[in-house]
């Protein structure tokens, strides 16, 4: 079991009494802080569903399917983990419920368990331990996550697996971070801490007692309070936290910090290192919720929006621009469903900027295409990130180059007869580092995507060149179709201008129009690398050229 290196130190996140409340926050916080102070972190998650990884949910439910450079399709707190520790997630730091018993199956198929009955108590605890320890010899500490609350059922062997760790290892490489909710009853005038009390019974009666509460609250939790919840939970007084709600996500290090969060973690671990230096992080959260240079808006034009967690990565990426401009963002959604029979122009009338998104699906492009038409010839600037780069092709298509049909075979089989049609296409082969990868159109879903990092490179003279200053770029994908290359002449001739290109050469990733103020498409997804204290450059440009429009408009009035 100890492949460890003796001074990896484990530190377990778990939940309690309602979801939603902030672990992943709180553990990429609590790795913001370590780090701050010095020492090497990774962040983990273990989902005790049983999908095998999220890319096949729906982004209305389960929110954002945040992908790592390696390919992997994870949960949305990855995105938190990479933006506040600035460590790049890989597919070894989310698993699922799904993915352990997938492994488990596939063994007892292969005979590797020697005619035993296979059981969840070891089999699949040892899975899941495997997955936690490997690969983190060289980490000063490893942030492990258990999605869901206590006491759910699929959680158990989760649970059990993170309890046998402390039980080797002992207390002093590992420590338990348990988060819980301290509800304000209005009626009662009261804060309620008896939910708290039975989420710590439950994780004690699978033998894991926390070190460590987090207790969520609306309100301040008096110190009374604080010490009922630690002699009922059987912790010192100095462990129970505040998880105060704020105004925005970059104060949570500052807040648990000035509580002395990661001092008593550190504690612990028998540890001392230097006070962490939070100038950086004040100053994000004093320009985040105190922006000196003013507001413009962004219109998003997508089809997720009932959810605000679909779009996680996007929200987080236009806020990071807008810190770095030192303007506020406001983004309005404007559902694309319906929307081509409304009036465009009053719909964007006070929108800066225009943003397509990454989607799935017919639903909704006409409202897409028609917002496009609308940023193209009124000059607003025009961002499209993948499928929103699609869309962008087939509005010119149709609109300047006369393809009436235009289409992307995502949506059905074209029917006009014309093959021209079918500008956006499926594509099964990729080049990867000079290596063709290949899939069949009829893998599972999921596995004919193209995922992950990928190369492209840019073409001299490009707005694209002069937004990232390199002509050589790896930004991350995730989509299942391409636009056709075949087309480029008619396209350059007409005024849209392919200034990203795959190595091999075939594969559009970015286009561009010159005659317009800022209007780019981008076949990835540049939002899942913007980090807060490192803002993509596709959005600090896109955003430059909204304070510009913003500008502009407000000298015209
Ligand atoms: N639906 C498109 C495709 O699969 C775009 C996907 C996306 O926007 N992520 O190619």
């Amino acid at each position: 079991m100890d492949k460890t290196n003796t001074k990896t130190r484990f530190i377990f996140i778990t939940g309690g009494v309602v979801s939603s409340l902030g672990k992943g926050l709180a553990a990429s916080s609590l790795a913001a802080l370590l780090q701050e102070r010095g020492f090497k972190v990774r962040l983990r998650k273990l989902d005790p569903y049983l999908n095998i990884d999220p890319g096949t949910m729906n982004p209305n439910q389960h929110g954002e399917v945040f992908v790592t450079e390696d390919g992997a399709e994870t949960d949305l707190d990855l995105g938190h983990y990479e933006r506040f520790s600035g460590v790049d997630a890989k597919k070894s730091d989310n698993v699922t419920a799904g993915r352990i018993y997938s492994t488990l199956l596939s063994k007892e198929r292969r005979g590797d368990y020697l005619g035993r009955t296979v059981q969840v108590i070891p089999h699949i605890t040892d899975l899941i331990k495997d997955f936690i320890l490997k690969d983190t010899e060289n980490e000063d500490f490893v942030l492990c996550e258990i999605g869901g609350t206590v006491g759910d059922i699929e959680g158990l062997p989760f649970f059990e697996a993170i309890r046998q760790i402390g039980y080797k290892m002992g207390r002093s490489r590992v420590l338990y971070m348990h988060l819980t909710l301290v509800p304000y009853l209005a009626a009662a005038k009261e804060l309620k801490t008896k939910p708290t009390q039975h989420s710590v019974k439950e994780l004690r009666s699978i033998g894991i007692q926390p070190d460590i509460l987090l207790c969520r609250a609306e309100r301040e939790i008096p110190l009374e309070e604080r010490n009922k919840i630690a002699l009922f939970c059987n912790l010192p007084e100095d462990a129970v936290f505040q998880a105060l709600d704020v105004k925005s996500i970059y104060q949570v290090p500052l807040r648990y910090h000035e509580q002395n969060l990661d001092e008593r973690v550190l504690e612990h671990f028998d540890l001392k290192a230097p006070a962490p230096d939070l100038a950086k992080w004040k100053n994000i959260v004093h320009r985040f919720e105190q922006p000196e240079e003013g507001e413009i808006t962004v219109a998003i034009v997508g089809k997720y929006t009932g959810m605000g967690d679909a779009y996680k990565s996007l929200n987080e990426a236009l806020d990071h621009a807008g810190i770095a401009h030192n303007v506020r963002v406001n983004q309005r959604w404007i559902d694309a469903k319906g929307f081509e029979k409304l009036d465009v122009a009053k719909k964007f009338k006070d929108a800066d900027a225009i943003l397509v998104p990454g989607g799935f699906g017919e639903r909704g492009v006409l409202g897409k295409i028609a917002a496009i038409n609308y940023a193209r010839e009124n000059k607003i600037p025009y961002l499209g990130i993948c499928f929103g780069m699609q869309v962008a092709v087939i509005e010119y298509a149709r609109n300047v180059l006369g393809i009436k049909d235009a289409t992307s075979s995502e949506f059905g089989a074209y029917e006009g007869g014309d093959e021209r049609g079918s500008l956006v296409g499926i594509m099964t082969e990729w080049d990867k580092q000079g290596v063709v990868e290949k899939r069949s159109k009829d893998d599972d879903l999921g596995g004919t995507m193209r995922l992950g990092a990928y190369e492209c490179n840019i073409i001299t003279g490009s707005l694209a060149e002069k937004i990232y200053g390199s002509k050589h770029i790896t930004e991350r994908h995730r989509h299942r179709y391409e636009v056709n290359i075949g087309y480029h002449k008619e396209f350059e001739k007409a005024g849209m201008k392919i200034s990203g290109l795959s190595p091999s050469g075939k594969l559009p990733e970015i286009i561009e129009l010159p005659d317009h103020p800022w209007f780019v498409g981008v076949q990835f997804h540049p939002e899942l690398k913007s980090r807060p204290f490192a803002p993509h450059p596709l959005f600090y440009s896109f955003i430059k050229a909204a304070i510009t429009q913003a500008q502009k408009v407000k000298k015209a009035a």
